[in-house]
């Protein structure tokens, strides 16, 4: 194994798509309504702190409706999990669509004390089994990583501008007709030939 590569391949068990919650950010909502046609109020739901295990409430992404916090999520059932996973085969329906923290999972960037780039390494605390009979190599995960912060970034400036609105009748999906209204250019999101990371 070079240093530039991590051992990992996904054996398929489904736990990260049926255990985790999917938190999209506006971009994947918006490559999942362009490469499958779906529309987002069928695959999306927000959901309340209670619902979410381990909910981390100084996430900037938080929804504000009328003082009460909402997370968008995919929407999902708690036995079979993601909408979008065939339960049949543990595959992912909209593979070449899916969300960037999908494509991340299970793979940790590491930085050095000055915060520089050291390499990637598989998560300690998440339920994967972390099968290292693959290898991945660091720049195509890197660059999703910063695709990630960027989109992560823009997102909670979004969250921002809809939290500061107030109006009669407010709902957490008006944040999503707020951002797929065409005032933002999301001709720049991943398409589908980035490296695969999970199912
Ligand atoms: S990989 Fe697909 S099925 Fe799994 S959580 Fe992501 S969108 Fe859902
Ligand atoms: S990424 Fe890990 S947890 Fe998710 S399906 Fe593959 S092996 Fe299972």
């Amino acid at each position: 194994m070079s240093n530039n590569t991590v051992n990992f391949k996904c054996h398929s068990c489904g736990h990260c798509c049926t255990d985790v919650v999917c938190l999209p950010t506006p971009w994947d909502v918006r490559r999942i309504e362009k490469m499958t046609g779906a529309n987002p109020e069928d695959f999306l739901e927000f959901l309340e702190p209670d619902e979410i295990d381990g909910a981390d409430m100084d996430d900037p992404t938080w929804l504000d409706v009328d003082g009460q916090p909402y997370m968008m999520a995919l929407k999902r059932d708690e036995k079979t999990g993601c909408n979008f996973l065939d339960n049949s085969t543990n595959f992912c329906s909209i593979y070449e669509a899916r969300p960037l923290l999908c494509r991340l999972y299970p793979f940790k960037l590491e930085e050095d004390e000055n915060e520089k780039f050291k390499g990637f390494s598989l998560h300690e605390d998440v339920g994967c089994p972390k099968h290292q009979d693959g290898v991945y190599e660091f720049g195509p995960l890197y660059d999703l990583s910063m695709q990630d912060e960027l989109n992560q970034e823009d997102y909670s400036e979004l969250v921002e501008i809809f939290n500061a609105k107030r109006y009669e009748n407010k709902e957490p999906f008006d944040f999503v007709t707020m951002f797929t209204s065409g005032l933002l250019n999301f001709d720049e999101t991943v398409g589908a030939d980035d490296e695969s990371a999970s199912v």
